[in-house]
């Protein structure tokens, strides 16, 4: 008996030794040509060398990313079929009344990948064009101003809840389907604001389509066209932190030696020049820390999950 045990022990881990031999499926949980789906272009491409194979990208999109989420938390444990999800994996929890997975308990954590500062931008006919005379515009118009968000559970969306608590104003929230509606709107004006990701913002920002206030992030960016775009900290808003970030994630029981493999792909795949080279591009910042370790990775993400809840709980708001 325990030598036909020691026997399949053997053999199971020479079958996952040879992982992967097939295609890996990122699935991301967003519509193609956002930034989560950016990001794990860029990632699969990273990850290609490290792993020897293919490197799919598979886009699941809605309701938040949590239907994404649920797909790879049922998907066979093998894995082949992996998530790249935001810190929508952390407020989920707090904004669905029901959710069709268990954060905490269905996924296997594979490391943070980055963190990605969002902006505050507003349309470019706004008369506006300091974040302090932004503020006084705000609460003049208290009410009354829109916010665009890709959609409930968005970045965009979450950005908009801490700007408004901080701020202490009401606004209008107007969900989008998605980043590019919500962006076409707010440059051609039918919105006023909105708290978008830098990498997708940066495009419009540079072409002047859209005016910016401010950086979400505690530290400025180092990009030559945000280099004079405060923190909304040193704006006014003292101590403002919204970062969005990004991570990896496994479903639950994949075997310990996959998991290992992977991780150990993903720590190549972020030293990878080219990535890194690509990401600063998009004012993203490659993680470095133990949150690329799996433990490090869920402690942070339990920790967002203990912020983001009183966040959603005092704004109110709850999704279907
Ligand atoms: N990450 C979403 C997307 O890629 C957008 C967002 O959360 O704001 O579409």
């Amino acid at each position: 008996m325990a030598i036909a045990v020691a026997g399949l022990a053997a053999v199971t881990s020479a079958a996952w030794a040879e992982f992967p031999d097939k295609p890996v499926t990122l699935v991301v949980p967003f519509s193609a040509g956002g930034p989560s789906d950016k990001i794990a272009r860029d990632l699969a491409e990273a990850l290609r060398k490290p792993l020897g194979q293919t490197v799919i990208v598979d886009n699941t999109a809605g309701a938040g990313g949590t239907i994404g989420a649920a797909r790879v938390a049922r998907a066979t444990a093998d894995g082949y079929t992996l998530l790249v999800h935001h810190i929508g994996l952390a407020t989920a929890p707090a904004l669905y009344k029901k959710l069709p997975y268990k954060t905490l308990e269905d996924f296997e954590f594979l490391g943070l990948i980055n963190e990605a500062p969002s902006t505050l931008i507003g349309k470019p006919t706004l008369a506006a064009n300091t974040f302090a005379e932004l503020s006084q515009w705000i609460s003049a118009n208290d009410g009354k101003v829109n916010l665009a968000n890709a959609g409930v559970g968005s970045a965009s969306h979450l950005c908009g809840l801490v700007l408004q608590s901080t701020l202490k104003s009401k606004m209008i929230p107007v969900p989008y389907k998605g980043t590019a509606p919500a962006m076409t709107d707010l440059i051609g004006g039918q919105v006023d604001l909105m708290c978008e990701q830098a990498l997708n913002a940066i495009p419009q920002i540079e072409a002047k389509k859209v005016k910016v206030f401010g950086l979400t992030s505690t530290e400025r960016l180092t990009l030559p066209s945000l280099a004079q775009v405060p923190t909304l900290s040193e704006a006014g808003l003292k101590g403002f932190n919204m970062t969005v970030w990004h991570g990896l994630y496994a479903p639950r029981g994949t075997p310990p030696a996959v998991l290992a493999r992977l991780n150990a792909a993903l720590r190549t795949a972020l030293k990878d020049a080219d990535l890194i080279k690509r990401e600063e591009a998009l004012g993203v910042r490659v993680v470095t820390d133990s949150r690329l370790e799996p433990a490090g990775h869920k402690k942070f993400v339990e920790s967002e999950m203990l912020r983001w809840s009183k966040i959603i709980k005092d704004s109110g708001e709850t999704a279907e």
